[in-house]
């Protein structure tokens, strides 16, 4: 242990306890306008990159894969929609999948939407909800009109550029009100849900009752685990899609040992001299980067290079649980012998769809100032810049190589990229039983939290790992492996590929149908898969409901395909009549959901 370097920096001076005891939120600026799209541009990868990470067999099976697909797109664009661009999973994924999709010249394009701080204290409180918590009980009819007013701005600005056709992947409930014009205007629109539990609650139902009437005109739903579909959501439309990590990303590339060194100390989370060169990473455009800029550092000992370090990377939010690894580590690591914590997220001011997250790190830092000073001395805060997110990316990519342990020990988890993310990087992981950290902490590469708010049990397995570091080496090298199966962007694209080929055949002419209502294409890949069409309605009829159908009478609206519909209509459509179109709902104009009989579930 060795004294702070100067200067000592504190990334946000705490906020000042108000009369009634409790803290408050610094303001958070308004970075974006209400209804002002900003495109992300991401150069285009090339696959060939993954070859020697995936080796020949699999490559030759995304290079067809991708051949066929893109032959099958045509002219329609694939969208992204998401509500930021940096910080958290959903950024980080799509950063991999738009470049790798651009790689293989196919179109796509990544946007991501606008809205004021009251629409993202909206949407916190549906992610908060869908996970499970409580956040200030159901949303009343003004949050409903201001979600509904932000997202139909957005719209409006959207649907001067997606075209009939497109595919559109929505990410999250910050997008979900989107999904009726888009389809309106001829968009094949899929949901893509990052986040959920495997059971139900109050505050559960209260999201779900929320977000279903918004998301009654999607194609497709696209979930993370099995578990986290809801129960209104027939099976048929619902796919299981686990995220990926790209193994070649300024996040997870190979840095050698000097590199690692030099970027920690421009970070300034190290007791060592200024590095003689900045750390370098190479970008997704093959150009050299550095990283220059330091972070922001709350500590008062900093570690030498040789000491061992644990590391939880996330967003400052509370499911995450960073003041739980605090306590944890300074109650149950601390008193067993050496090593740091350091937890790392992102500067607060540079993430505009969390606004929780200035007041959860404000609380990190009271708590970190009220430790008992031995373990105060062994706990580093740290807040990385944003401005340039590969570089950020490096430094992360930096920060994990450098732990003897990376912890993720959230109470609720989506998937949590950043286990795949340390296990990439072969570090044994201490992880929560939960969401999707239980599909990746497999045996033998890690330690699985049954209860995480055990902080006993937290520490006595980060102590294990730290105190035993020839396990702990081969609990790494084991779960870079189970990474490399499973978790690396080939089977991620392929997954995709799938689902969008299902979402295209719908609304194609009669004469190109396949049995059972088929396209001919999908009907041959189906076979060759092995995938059995499910039967339809009774009869071999498709089924079809209208968008608009109120989700609580779940009731179907069938219909012979083909078959003249003149005054067809669905019971709950209070929508004014419209032009009658092929295909729609003859009152709302809206598009059908897929007839069951096309909808494929992943296995
Ligand atoms: N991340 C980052 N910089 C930070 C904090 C987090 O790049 O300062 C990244 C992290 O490396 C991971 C993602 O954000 O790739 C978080 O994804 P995860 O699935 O773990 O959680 P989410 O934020 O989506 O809930």
């Amino acid at each position: 242990m060795t004294e702070p370097p100067a200067p000592y920096v504190t990334a946000v001076t705490p906020p000042s306890p108000s009369a009634d005891g409790s803290t408050r939120a610094p303001a958070l600026p308004p970075a974006f306008q209400p209804g002002r799209l900003h495109e992300v541009a991401v150069p285009g990868t090339p696959v060939a990159v993954l070859e020697p990470v995936i080796g020949a067999e699999r490559y030759a099976r995304l290079v067809s894969t991708a051949a066929r697909f893109r032959d099958g797109l045509g002219q329609r664009t694939i969208w992204n929609v998401s509500s930021t661009a940096v910080g958290g999973g959903v950024a980080e994924m799509l950063q991999v999948l738009v470049g790798y999709i651009g790689g293989v010249d196919i179109a796509v394009r990544w946007t991501v939407i606008g809205g004021d701080p009251d629409f993202f204290a909206i949407t916190k409180r549906l992610h908060n909800q869908i996970h499970g918590q409580a956040s200030g009980g159901p949303l009343s009819s003004a949050d409903a009109r201001h979600y509904g007013q932000v997202l139909d701005a957005n719209a409006d600005e959207l649907l001067r550029q997606v075209r009939p056709g497109d595919i559109v992947l929505l990410h999250d409930p910050q997008t979900a009100g989107l999904a009726a014009p888009l389809a309106g205007a001829g968009a094949r629109v899929v949901w893509r849900c990052h986040i959920g539990v495997g059971w139900e609650n109050d505050a559960t139902r209260a999201a779900w009752d929320f977000l279903r009437p918004y998301l009654a005109a999607v194609h497709g739903f696209v979930f993370t685990r099995r578990q986290y579909v809801p129960s209104w959501i027939p099976a048929e439309q619902a796919w299981i899609i686990p995220p990926s990590i790209d193994p070649l990303s300024a996040k997870n590339q190979q840095l050698d040992a000097a590199t690692v060194q030099a970027i920690l100390a421009t970070i300034g989370v190290l007791d060592s001299q200024p590095p003689r060169a900045p750390g370098r990473f190479t970008r997704r455009d093959e150009t050299v980067g550095e990283v220059t800029r330091a972070g922001l550092v709350t500590g008062e000992v900093w570690p030498g290079p040789a000491d061992p370090v644990v590391v939880q990377v996330s967003r400052w939010d509370r499911l995450k649980d960073m003041s739980g690894v605090m306590r944890g580590f300074a109650e149950h690591v601390v008193p067993g012998g050496a090593g740091y914590l350091m937890l790392v997220g992102p500067m607060m001011s540079e993430v505009a769809d969390d606004p929780e997250g200035a007041l959860v790190l404000a609380e990190c830092l009271a708590q970190w100032r009220s430790l008992p000073a031995a373990a105060r001395a062994r706990v580093l805060l740290v807040t990385l810049p944003l401005d340039d997110v590969e570089e950020n990316a490096a430094m992360v990519n930096a920060i994990q190589r450098h732990a003897q342990v990376v912890v993720q020990k959230s109470l609720a988890e989506g998937f949590g990229l950043t286990v795949a993310e340390g296990m990439w990087k072969g570090r044994p992981v201490v992880g929560s039983a939960v969401g999707g950290i239980v599909d990746q902490v497999v045996d033998g590469t890690g330690i699985l939290l049954r209860d995480p708010a055990d902080l006993a049990a937290f520490g006595s397995a980060v102590r294990q790992l730290l105190d035993s570091p020839d396990d702990a080496r081969l609990m790494g090298e084991a779960g870079k492996e189970y990474i490399r199966e499973n978790y690396v962007g080939d089977r991620h694209l392929e997954r995709w590929a799938q689902l969008i080929d299902a979402i295209m055949g719908l609304g194609q002419p009669r004469s190109r149908r396949g049995p059972n209502g088929t396209s001919r294409g999908s009907s041959r890949r189906l076979q060759r898969q092995s995938i059995r069409p499910r039967a339809g309605a009774p009869g071999g009829r498709p089924l079809i409901t209208c968008p608009l159908l109120s989700p609580r009478s779940g009731s179907l609206w069938p219909r012979s395909a083909g078959r003249s519909r003149a005054g067809a209509r669905t019971p709950a459509c209070t929508a004014p009549p419209r032009p009658r179109r092929r295909g729609r709902c003859h009152q709302c104009a809206l598009p059908g959901r897929p007839p069951l009989d096309q909808a494929r579930r992943v296995r």
